[in-house]
């Protein structure tokens, strides 16, 4: 049995101090439980415990967890890879979609928003350290990409994701986070119109620290409050 109590406590912790070594405040760091593969009983029990956001890779996941709680309390993000037949089933209710990396997304994004009359926050995925196997934009193709998505009434462009690489040593991904940071700040710089970022989604159970120190507003943990995923299930 995990003991999500005593795991979002420690987490909290580690958040606490990052920040502290930061000199950042709490408030400026979004934990979001990432949830995937994780019974929807669970996620109540994180609820009971006072946790509200979550994240989800995957479309009909979310949805059915979503429906399974019914909990308006609940905030749910979605944070894997989104194909543009499932938009529809998310534009009402998600917070925030931190996985668009194509321009026909965003187009379909935008179609779903405006009849839903909604304008939905999302973020521009960015494949920081070029891995092949990766999803996201190569940092060089963000400034266009941001520039031409501006454009869509029903999008607000909040800011910037990445999923760093696996690594033992976070410190490995120090300079990954760092890069992030700087596409963000330089393309605030540009004065684009409709564009003024200010969230950095990154670091996850074995990295947020690094991530935290260097700007993330966002951090995505699962493994650290859940325990290790059962992908059976
Ligand atoms: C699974 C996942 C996470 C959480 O990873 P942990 O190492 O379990 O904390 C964060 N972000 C994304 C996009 C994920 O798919």
């Amino acid at each position: 049995m995990i003991d999500l109590k005593s795991n979002l406590l420690q987490i909290e912790e580690r958040i606490w101090k990052a920040c502290d070594r930061a000199n950042r405040r709490r408030e400026e760091v979004t934990l979001i439980a990432v949830s995937k593969t994780v019974e929807a009983e669970v996620v109540k029990q994180a609820v009971e415990e006072g946790h509200f956001i979550f994240g989800e890779n995957k479309v009909q996941e979310l949805v059915h967890k979503q429906e399974t709680l019914s909990d308006n309390r609940i905030e749910w993000h979605l944070i894997g890879h989104l194909q543009t037949n499932k938009v529809k089933y998310i534009g009402k209710t998600v917070s925030m979609i931190h996985s668009v990396d194509s321009i026909k997304l965003a187009k379909e994004i935008q179609k779903i928003a405006l009849k839903n009359e909604r304008i939905p926050d999302i973020l521009v995925q960015v494949n920081i350290a070029r891995e092949g196997t990766k999803f996201g934009l190569l940092p060089e193709e963000v400034l266009d990409f941001v520039t031409e998505i501006s454009a869509f009434p029903n999008l607000r462009v909040r800011g910037l994701m990445t999923v760093a690489p696996f690594v033992h040593d976070s410190e490995e991904n120090r300079k990954h986070f760092r890069e992030l940071h700087k596409i963000m700040v330089d393309l605030n710089e540009k004065n684009i119109d409709n564009i003024n970022m200010n969230v950095l989604s990154m670091g996850m159970t074995g990295d947020f620290e690094v991530a935290i120190e260097e700007g993330a507003t966002h951090i995505r943990v699962g493994t650290g409050i859940f325990g290790e995923r059962n992908y059976q299930i």
